[in-house]
């Protein structure tokens, strides 16, 4: 049976959402019978003919409605227009009419046409240079280690000899996490200052001997300028077992820098302070831009990156103190019994060096025109 609409009594706010959810099933109901483009003619001109459609007629009652609930009506009967309106021109494009435009769509898309390029990424040139450091150590036995950039204090400094208040913690300037402040010293979250704590976790959990070579990001409070960030990339190394001794720390490190560098680099240990060695030194290479000499080119140029000395800075390093194994002594690694060196270098610097880029910022900027050297 075709819907007819009835004559509407109850005004209420429940009758008028009856009444025009009835008519909105009806409609649904009998729409699903259409099957052709003549019954939709019809169909449409039942529903939506200016003349007695059904429509019309619901407008009708509209106007016959008390004053005080047309405001109501109206809004449910431009809804159900609307329904109506739109199911009616979907049902059409569908079909017939409908089927030829979409034919016509697809004939838009020309398949001999190259495709979108997708631009490849490269390996970033602090990345790459991480990479390749890391590679040098895999290749002596050691094996990866990372750990977590958000640290406690203890891990960060305590356990790496260097105690509350004592002034070498000065020299890096910490981001610490706010909020903290309830909790014992030890505790207290902070940005790791140094890849370092990653030494004290893997010696936690693993036994002696262990060579491990830790790549990482860390984080001080240094504004960023042409040699600064406030986050950078170290890379550091652990090598612990029962007869270590400076030699193979000298031995280890120069065999590394050759591998990196380039085979005539020569190396220079110079002595240093660490709070977590001892003794300590800073390693230097011979200038691999001017060749040792501290000077460039044909006509004698200064050379800058070794500012004219020509040696280049590269790492710090030294014996591991044996206040550290005192942290995991429980763990194998009785200071009577075990002895090793560690050493820790900052890959963005080496990237500058060895691209010869002068400010550092670059790298970070995340300009394609700039990383895209390296692709
Ligand atoms: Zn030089």
């Amino acid at each position: 049976m075709p819907y007819t609409v009835p004559k509407l009594t109850d005004y209420s706010a429940n009758g008028l959402l009856k009444a025009f959810a009835d008519a909105k099933l009806a409609f649904r109901d009998e729409m699903r019978e259409v099957k052709s483009e003549a019954e939709w003619k019809v169909f449409r001109d039942l529903w939506m003919a200016r003349k007695n459609g059904i429509l019309t007629q619901i407008n009708d009652q509209l106007k016959k409605a008390p004053k005080e609930v047309k405001r109501e009506f109206g809004q449910h009967l431009n809804e159900l227009k609307q329904y109506i309106k739109s199911e009616i021109d979907s049902w059409h494009s569908f079909t017939e009419g409908g089927a030829g435009q979409l034919t016509a769509e697809l004939e838009r898309v020309d398949i001999s046409l190259p495709g979108v390029r997708r631009a490849i990424g490269a390996e970033h040139p602090v990345i790459k240079t991480t990479n390749e450091m890391v590679r040098v150590f895999q290749k002596l036995g050691y094996s990866v280690a990372e750990g977590p950039v958000v640290e406690t204090d203890y891990y960060n400094f305590e356990s790496l000899n260097f105690p509350p208040n004592h002034p070498a913690r000065d020299t890096q300037d910490t981001l610490f996490i706010a909020g903290q402040q309830s909790k014992p010293q030890r505790d207290r979250l902070l940005l790791r200052t140094h890849t370092s704590p990653v030494q004290i976790r893997t010696m936690e959990t693993m036994r002696p001997p262990i060579r491990i070579v830790i790549p990482g990001t860390v984080h001080r409070n240094d504004p960023p300028d042409a040699s600064h960030s406030p986050m950078f990339h170290q890379i550091e190394g652990l090598a612990v077992d029962t007869s270590i001794t400076f030699g193979d720390l000298k031995g280890t490190l120069d065999h590394a820098m050759k591998e990196f560098f380039g085979s005539n680099v020569k190396t220079s240990f110079r002595p240093s302070f660490f709070p977590f060695t001892e003794p300590s030194a800073e390693l230097f290479v011979s200038c691999f831009i001017c060749g040792g000499s501290g000077k460039r080119g044909p006509d004698n140029a200064p050379c800058r990156p070794c500012k004219q000395t020509g040696w280049i800075e590269i790492l710090g390093c030294g014996m591991v103190d044996p206040n550290v194994f005192e942290f995991v002594k429980d763990n194998g690694y009785d200071p009577k019994k075990v002895s090793g060196f560690a050493f820790g270098m900052g890959a963005d610097r080496i990237a500058l060096l060895k691209y010869g880029v002068d400010d550092l910022q670059l790298f970070f900027q995340g300009d394609v025109r700039f990383l895209q050297q390296w692709a």
